[in-house]
């Protein structure tokens, strides 16, 4: 059995308000578009598919239509649906033994609800998913009165079937009920061509997930979805370790803060042993390695570099990998000086670099009880853990 999908992507979505066509508007990072076509292009009944875009859209299609697995070919819609609909139908393959339509703006509908609109189109010659009304349907006067539509009656919503996509058809039903009914039927989607035709439909079981994605209510509901079931991590976490000796003749500085000591730091950089740890604590946990892959000793550039450019930097790899910082949890352990009065100045100026809150930003000073070589007041060590948290979608932005 050969089957042909087209995706319905040819109108502009004018009720979405969007500015652009909305099926090309994404959630979780795809656009519609793109989720129904890779949907399709996976199935394993679907052997070619057909994808009717705006006409502005077909001379420079989108790049992920020319990588799937199945051959895919575009052609501009018409007017109206149904123009649409017939201009992707007359790019199916005359082997094809079924044409399944589906709508872009339905980008959740499960491969199971494909399987199965195909199989009773096969059996039955056409079959459309539906769901059961389950609230009570009105059927409103023909004409609306001034303070607005007034009921004529209820109809046994037993009877009441919301149809959605996909809807699939043997293409010679399609086929003769195009040729005969499309003139004359003004239809928002195919099955109506073939009830017109006087030939039966099947109604197969839909799902509640498989939306049609038509307000701005319903995109803001799908994103939201997304975000919540995306097995991505939205939360990571990562540690950071640092370890510099004291000497004498270097400035102390820890945090970006130049706290008055007798000796200070020794290393290539300022030797910063907080920022340090904190840039590596911000590199782990998006897994991006850490301080010493990112600036080498062995690069002159970061010879005497101010440390908060480092951290800078890893907060900006964080960034383009979606991540913002949460906040950020240190301990110095140094025997020498006291810190205590400098904490809060070091909090500060982390936080700025960082693109957080003061609050986000804690720093704690301990001693090592006088033991090993901190205790001697040879080193000091650092200790930092940061949160991260996947940064606000820019798509709520679009
Ligand atoms: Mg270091």
């Amino acid at each position: 059995m050969y089957v042909a999908a087209i995706i319905a992507a040819g109108g502009q979505g004018a009720r979405l308000g969007a500015g652009r066509p909305k099926q090309l508007l994404a959630i979780g990072g795809r656009s519609m578009l793109q989720r129904s076509v890779e949907l399709l292009a996976a199935h394993p009944d679907v052997a070619e598919i057909v994808v009717v875009l705006p006409a502005a859209l077909v001379a420079d299609p989108p790049a992920y239509l020319r990588t799937l697995a199945k051959p895919a070919r575009v052609v501009a819609g018409g007017t109206s649906r149904q123009d649409s609909v017939a201009n992707g139908f007359a790019l199916v393959r005359e082997r094809a033994d079924i044409v399944l339509i589906h709508d872009a703006a339905r980008p959740f509908a499960s491969p199971e609800l494909i399987s199965r609109t195909i199989a009773a189109a096969a059996e039955s010659g056409a079959a459309v998913a539906a769901l059961p009304a389950s609230d009570t349907v009105k059927l409103s006067l023909e004409t609306t009165t001034r303070q607005g539509p007034v009921v004529e009656r209820t109809i046994p919503r037993e009877r009441v079937y919301l149809a959605q996509t996909p809807q699939a058809f043997r293409t010679d039903v399609l086929r003769e009920a195009m040729a005969a009914h499309r003139a004359t039927t003004l239809a928002t989607d195919e099955a109506a061509l073939v009830e017109a035709a006087g030939m039966p439909v099947r109604l197969v079981m839909g799902e509640v997930t498989n939306v049609k994605i038509t307000t701005m209510a319903d995109l803001t509901v799908a994103r939201a979805l997304v975000e919540r079931t995306d097995s991505a991590c939205r939360v990571r976490i990562g540690t950071g370790y640092d370890l510099h000796t004291l000497a004498e003749g270097r400035p102390l500085i820890l945090g970006g803060v130049t706290i008055p000591f007798d000796r200070g730091l020794a290393g290539h950089s300022d030797a910063d042993a907080l920022s340090h740890a904190v840039t590596d604590a911000v590199l782990g946990a998006v897994s991006k390695g850490d301080i010493g892959r990112h600036f080498p000793d062995s690069d002159p550039q970061w010879k005497g570099a101010s440390s908060l450019s480092m951290l800078r930097h890893a907060v900006s790899l964080a960034r383009d990998a979606g991540y913002v910082v949460g906040n950020v949890d240190a301990v110095i352990i140094a025997e020498r000086p006291r810190l205590a009065a400098h904490i809060d100045r070091i909090r500060e100026c982390l936080a700025g670099v960082l693109g957080v809150g003061i609050d986000c930003v804690s720093v704690k000073g301990k001693t090592n009880e006088g033991v090993g070589e901190i205790g001697r007041g040879e080193a000091i060590a650092v200790h930092a853990v940061a949160v991260l948290v996947s940064r606000p979608s820019e798509e709520a932005l679009s």
